[in-house]
This record gives C-alpha cells, sequence and structure tokens, in this order.
C-alpha cells in the first residue's frame, strides 16, 4: 500500500449522482491509508429565479447540515485521519457574494474550482460537452476567470474539455499552454483527477479522449505545473482503488511534475 494517500475532492449523495453515506467515504479513506481526507460537494449555488440543478448539487438549504455533518465525522475520526469541509464551485461572477456569505455562514475551510459551465448552470454550456475550438477558448477564459479571483486552493480536473472534444488537436495545445502558464503565474496547483481514470478504465462517460488527458500533462510538465492528486469521490469504493492512485503517480513522475503531498486546507 502507498505510504499515505491525501485527497481534497470528495462528493457526498446530496449531489444526487453519488451514493453512500458520509460516514462511508470515511471508513472507506481509512481503511485505505487516506491521512487527510477533505469533502468539496458540489456547491449550492442560490439562483435568483430559484432553480436547482438537482442531478449535480444539493440544494441551498442543505449547506448547514452538510458542514455540521462533515465537523461531525471529523470530530469523530480525530487523531485516525483528518477531515475538513469545503466545497468544489464554479466562478459565476454574479453569485460570488453570496458564495462568500453562505461559506461564512457554514464555515467551510476550502474552495476548489471545478470550471463546469460558462457563466451559470441555468443556462451556460457544461464545459465537459465541449466540441469545438470556440469551446475550448471559452473554457479557457471562464477558468482564467475564475483562477485569477483568489478564492480557490487549486483547480479540479483542469482537463475537463477532453471528457467529449474528439482529440487533442493544436487548439488543445494553445487552450493548454495558456491554462497552464496562467496556473504558474498564480502558483495554483492543478488537479490529477482519480474520478476521470475510473470512466476511463470503465470505458463509459467520455466520448472524447477523456481526463487525465496525456497531451495536457505534457504541457503541464513542460510549463513547470504543479500537481495534486485528487479522487474525486462520488462512490466511497474509489478509494479502495489503489492501482488509480498508483498509477497517477507513476505518470506525475514520469512527467517530472512536481506534486502536492499535502495543503494545510484545515485543522
Ligand atoms: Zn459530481
Ligand atoms: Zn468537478
Amino acid at each position: 500500500m502507498i505510504g499515505f494517500k491525501i485527497n481534497y475532492h470528495t462528493h457526498t449523495a446530496r449531489c444526487g449522482h453519488a451514493s453512500g453515506t458520509d460516514e462511508d467515504y470515511v471508513r472507506a479513506a481509512l481503511a485505505n491509508g487516506y491521512t487527510e481526507l477533505g469533502f468539496s460537494d458540489h456547491c449550492p449555488w442560490l439562483h435568483a429565479s430559484g432553480y436547482v440543478n438537482a442531478q449535480v448539487r444539493m440544494r441551498p438549504e442543505q449547506l448547514l447540515a452538510y458542514a455540521a455533518s462533515i465537523r461531525a465525522l471529523r470530530d469523530q475520526y480525530a487523531g485516525r485521519i483528518r477531515i475538513g469541509v469545503g466545497l468544489e464551485c464554479e466562478h459565476f461572477p454574479h453569485l460570488m457574494g453570496w458564495l462568500r456569505d453562505a461559506c461564512a455562514q457554514a464555515d467551510i475551510s476550502y474552495l476548489i474550482l471545478g470550471s463546469h459551465y460558462d457563466l451559470t448552470d441555468e443556462y451556460g454550456m457544461y464545459f465537459g460537452n465541449a466540441c469545438c475550438p470556440e469551446d475550448l477558448k471559452l473554457y479557457l477564459k471562464r477558468t482564467i476567470a475564475g483562477m485569477e479571483t483568489g478564492l480557490f486552493a487549486y483547480l479540479a480536473h483542469p482537463d475537463l474539455c477532453m471528457r467529449t472534444y474528439p482529440a487533442f488537436d493544436n487548439d488543445c495545445v494553445r487552450m493548454s499552454q495558456e491554462l497552464c502558464r496562467a496556473a504558474v503565474s498564480l502558483n495554483m496547483p492543478l488537479e490529477y483527477n482519480l474520478h476521470g481514470i475510473e470512466c476511463k478504465v470503465q470505458t463509459r462517460k467520455f466520448r472524447g479522449e477523456g481526463y487525465p488527458c496525456d497531451g495536457f500533462w505534457e504541457i503541464a510538465a513542460r510549463e513547470g505545473c504543479t500537481a495534486i492528486i485528487g479522487a474525486d469521490a462520488h462512490d466511497p469504493e474509489l478509494f479502495d482503488r489503489e492501482n488509480y492512485y498508483a498509477a497517477a503517480i507513476k505518470h506525475l513522475s514520469r512527467l517530472g511534475i512536481k506534486r502536492l503531498d499535502k495543503m494545510e486546507l484545515f485543522t
């Protein structure tokens, strides 16, 4: 077993597309040698229209109970595994004031940037469905804007748009270079996503090359990016997949990419 493992990207059943209880994730992480477990379920955006994307995220009124549940587990498992409560959020500029207030109220310790949608999930495109160079340009623009807010500890699945994009072409190269250069200048780690490995192994979900994308990570290496492994667990069983974590370490080492083995995101 790998000596110790960390993960700050864990979902809960509240998001509508994950399974297991909160404690199931803790038990599985503990059993598999994780020393740090951050929960970062999908942010429950409070849209003015009342729109709720129920297949993607909890409802705003569930946020306090989510944070309380994770904190109770943090206290229950203190001394065995470090647990923290965060959120995976998009950058929706018109809702960032609400986000700051909601996070303060729920005592959220950290945010990771999951650049899933263009400006809003109510009308905006899902970047995981990118299929043309214009989509890549939009993904790049929105993602860098989010990175520049300084609110986020790291960028989750930076190569998300390769989920459906047909092949790693010159437009992908340009997008990757600019994204990686922004990450370096902002000193922001990029996540190597284990859920993506699982999707590839199970040959589902990805119409394109998928992620982690080799072409992207080769550019990340050239540009001097720093990586962090994130499980993006939507099922406690992901923590049993030691081979995914080992493959991530191996790939990043082969490329000579510096890998963070800890972030001080919670105490
Ligand atoms: Zn999810
Ligand atoms: Zn995500």
